[in-house]
C-alpha cells in the first residue's frame, strides 16, 4: 500500500521527487511549497527582446536517467551553439582557451611546461593527504601543483560553487577524484581501471526551448494534484511514527498527518522550521552551513565589431588575477534566441565566498566595478542597451572541511525520526543533475 509522503519545498528537488514516486506508483503525495511558484532557485526571465536565467543557466548532463526524464516529460531540449564548447580563463590579463584536447593541452599558455609535466606523470604521483581532512586545494596541489590549482581549481570553483578550494572538503566536492585516489593510488589510473557506469553518458550542456523553467512548469503540470502552493511549513512534529506538519497560508495555520517526510528545505531556511525539542540543536549545527552570497548581473549591448570576444560558453577568473569579478557567461553566444541578433547578452558574477562584500554592494556600485573590470578583459568600454541584477543573499550550501559532520547530523536526525528523508543540494552535489539523481534515489528506496 502506498504511503503517505509529504515532500517539503517545491525546488527541482522535491519536484523530481515527487515525479519518480509518482513514476512508482505512489499518488499519496503532498508536497508543500511556501512561494507563489514552485521552482525554488530556478527562474527563468522572458521578455519581447531577451530571454535569460537568474538562477541556474545550464544543465550539464551526463547520466541517462535524466535524459529519460526529460523524454518522460516531453520537453524541448535546447542544445547550446557548438562553439559554446570554447571556455576560457583570465592569465595575466589575456584571455586563455581551456585546453579541450590533448593537443590544445600540450600548447595551451594556461599553463607551464612543468605543469604540464605534472598533469602527464600524476599517474606516478604517490603522495599521500598529509591532514585527515583534506581541502580541494590541497588535494589538486598535492597531485598536481599551485599553478593548476591557481589557473583551473580555483576559478572552477568559484564558478560552480561560488566558492573557495582552501575551504571546501576533497571528499565532498569531488567524491569520484578522492575515492579514485584512495583506490588506485592516482586519479587517472582510477580512470582507466574502474567499472563503467552503466547510465553514463557523453556530458552534455543543455536548456529547454523557453529556458530552464520549462522544466518547472512540466514537472507542475504532472504533479498539478499534489502540489500546494503559497504554504509555509512551520512546525514538524514526530510521535507514534507519524509526522505531524503544520503550515501557515494566507495567516490560516493548517495541520496534515503523514507517514514520511522528505525534506528539501535549504538549510539556511531550516531554523525557521519548529522541530521537537530533542532535534533543536542537531538542526541548529545544519543551519551553521554556510551560502554565501551572489549576485548575477545581466546585460547586453551592441557588437560594435566586438562579437567574436564573446564566443564560447563564458570565462572564469581565477582569484590570483585580482579582479571583481568572479565569471561572465556568454548567453547571446550560447543560444541565439536570448537577444536580438545585433546585442551582445552576458551573465556577471560577482561575491562568492571570495569577496562577499561586493555582492551586498548596491546595483550602481556593482554596475561600475563590472564595467571597469570589462574593460580590462575585453579592451573596449561596455555601454549597457540593458541590464538587471539578481541578489542572492544564500547561494550555494558550502561543503567545508567540517561537512562530514554534517552529514552524520543529517543521518542521526533520520534515525531519530525513522521515516523523515533528507533531500536536496546540500547532499551528494550542487548541480541539478546531482538534485534530480538524488531525488530518484530517494524515491526507491523510500
Ligand atoms: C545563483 C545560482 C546559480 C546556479 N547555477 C547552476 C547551474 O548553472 N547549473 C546547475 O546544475 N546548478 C546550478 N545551481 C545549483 C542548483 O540550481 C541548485 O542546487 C538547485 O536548483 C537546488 O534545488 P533544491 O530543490 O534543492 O533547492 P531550492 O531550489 O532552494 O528549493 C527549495 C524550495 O523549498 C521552499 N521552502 C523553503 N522553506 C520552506 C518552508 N518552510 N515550507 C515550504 N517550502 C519551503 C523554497 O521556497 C524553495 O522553493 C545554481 C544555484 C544558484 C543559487
Amino acid at each position: 500500500m502506498s504511503k503517505n509522503i509529504a515532500i517539503i519545498g517545491s525546488g527541482i528537488s522535491g519536484l523530481s521527487t515527487a515525479f519518480f514516486l509518482k513514476k512508482f506508483g505512489n499518488d499519496k503525495i503532498t508536497v508543500i511549497e511556501s512561494n507563489k511558484i514552485s521552482g525554488g532557485v530556478i527562474e527563468t526571465k522572458l521578455s519581447s527582446k531577451y530571454k535569460f536565467e537568474t538562477g541556474p543557466n545550464t544543465l550539464s548532463v551526463s547520466d541517462s536517467r535524466v535524459m529519460d526524464m526529460f523524454n518522460e516529460l516531453n520537453l524541448k531540449i535546447k542544445y547550446p551553439n557548438p562553439l559554446a564548447k570554447n571556455r576560457f580563463v583570465l592569465k595575466n590579463k589575456t584571455i586563455i582557451r581551456v585546453p579541450d584536447s590533448f593537443l590544445s593541452f600540450l600548447k595551451t599558455k594556461l599553463f607551464s611546461f612543468k605543469t604540464k609535466i605534472k598533469i602527464l606523470f600524476e599517474f606516478f604521483n604517490k603522495s599521500k593527504p598529509v591532514k585527515k581532512v583534506e581541502s580541494v586545494y590541497d588535494f589538486f596541489n598535492r597531485r598536481f601543483n599551485k599553478e593548476f590549482v591557481e589557473y583551473a581549481i580555483n576559478p572552477f570553483i568559484a564558478g560552480t560553487y561560488s566558492g573557495n578550494p582552501k575551504n571546501l572538503s576533497i571528499k565532498h566536492v569531488f567524491p569520484l577524484l578522492f575515492n579514485l585516489e584512495e583506490k588506485y593510488g592516482s586519479i587517472f589510473k582510477g580512470f582507466f581501471k574502474k567499472n563503467k557506469n552503466k547510465y553514463k553518458i557523453k556530458r552534455t550542456i543543455l536548456s529547454f526551448d523557453n529556458g530552464l523553467y520549462d522544466l518547472i512548469s512540466s514537472l507542475s503540470i504532472e504533479l498539478k494534484e499534489n502540489i500546494i502552493l503559497n504554504s509555509r511549513v512551520i512546525k514538524i512534529g514526530f510521535e507514534k511514527n507519524k509526522f505531524n506538519i503544520e503550515y501557515l497560508s494566507d495567516q490560516k495555520i493548517t495541520n496534515m498527518q503523514f507517514d514520511k517526510v522528505v525534506l528539501t528545505v535549504p538549510f539556511h531556511k531550516i531554523k525557521d522550521i519548529q522541530f521537537d525539542m530533542e532535534l533543536t540543536n542537531k538542526i541548529k549545527g545544519l543551519s551553521e552551513v554556510y551560502y554565501p552570497p551572489i549576485k548575477m548581473v545581466t546585460l547586453s549591448f551592441k557588437d560594435n565589431g566586438n562579437k567574436e570576444k564573446f564566443n564560447g560558453y563564458g570565462i572564469l577568473i581565477p582569484e590570483i588575477e585580482k579582479m571583481n569579478i568572479l565569471g561572465v557567461l556568454y548567453l547571446s553566444s550560447m543560444f541565439n534566441d536570448s537577444a536580438p541578433k545585433d546585442e551582445t547578452l552576458i551573465t556577471v558574477f560577482v561575491g562568492g565566498s571570495r569577496q562577499p562584500s561586493l555582492a551586498k554592494l548596491d546595483d550602481k556600485k556593482i554596475e561600475k566595478l563590472i564595467l571597469d573590470d570589462l574593460k580590462v578583459i575585453y579592451g573596449f568600454n561596455v555601454e549597457p542597451e540593458f541590464i538587471t541584477t539578481r541578489f542572492w543573499p544564500h547561494s550555494i550550501p558550502q561543503y567545508d572541511l567540517d561537512y562530514s559532520k554534517k552529514i552524520d547530523l543529517m543521518r542521526s536526525i533520520e534515525t531519530d525520526c525513522p521515516g523523515l528523508l533528507f533531500n536536496g543540494n546540500f547532499i551528494n552535489g550542487i548541480s541539478l543533475e546531482n538534485n534530480i539523481l538524488n531525488s530518484l534515489e530517494i524515491a526507491k528506496n523510500i
